[in-house]
């Protein structure tokens, strides 16, 4: 995503597509940044910091810049999100942990600092607005206690639906179709 500016504080948030991982976090399924290990807790704006990572160091020629805001336009920081859902197809990385038991898709609320790529945004905060839960993992094998994790992500507050029979790339493949097909609603 190439940096373009940095616009001044939205007044109403900006909605984008993103792709979580869900993990079993202090006992309940609780959504994480597919990148970098944040958690982002239920009722809690998630703020965006800029840290080093590995990724970064696997990266030499990108040169980091110490202690600044996140989003810094000349890096990579920032709550990050995708304009357009269809181009979530092209950033499902395999399951990096264990502790991944699902990806989630969503619609995110960005706002605070904003920083507009080529197709998308990185923004300095940001909590889900609504998430697509896949039935089926990344090798098409059905996650056992999908209900019980559905009930746990309604803690967000936000809609949750449960994807019958569809892996992520399936939910991706839905909505950027705007098909009405998905899903059970969990209040
Ligand atoms: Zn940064």
């Amino acid at each position: 995503m190439s940096a373009a500016a940095v616009s001044p504080d939205y007044l109403d948030p900006i909605h984008g597509w993103r792709l979580w991982s869900v993990v079993t976090a202090g006992g309940r399924s609780r959504l994480q940044s597919l990148v970098c290990p944040s958690i982002w807790w239920p009722g809690r704006e998630l703020v965006a910091t800029c840290e080093a990572s590995p990724r970064d160091s696997l990266r030499p020629w990108r040169r980091r810049l110490p202690g600044h805001v996140a989003p810094e336009p000349r890096c990579t920081c920032g709550v990050h999100a995708m304009e357009r859902v269809r181009h979530l197809g092209t950033y499902v990385p395999p399951a990096a942990s264990r502790l991944v038991v699902q990806r989630a898709v969503g619609r995110v609320a960005l706002w605070g600092d904003v920083v507009e790529g080529s197709r998308g945004w990185r923004a300095a905060r940001g909590y889900p607005a609504e998430l697509w839960l896949p039935q089926a993992d990344l090798r098409r094998q059905t996650v056992a206690d999908l209900e019980q994790i559905a009930v746990e992500l309604a803690d967000y507050g936000v809609p949750v639906h449960v994807c019958d029979g569809m892996s992520a790339r399936d939910v991706i493949a839905e909505l950027a179709g705007g098909s009405p097909r998905l899903a059970t609603y969990r209040p």
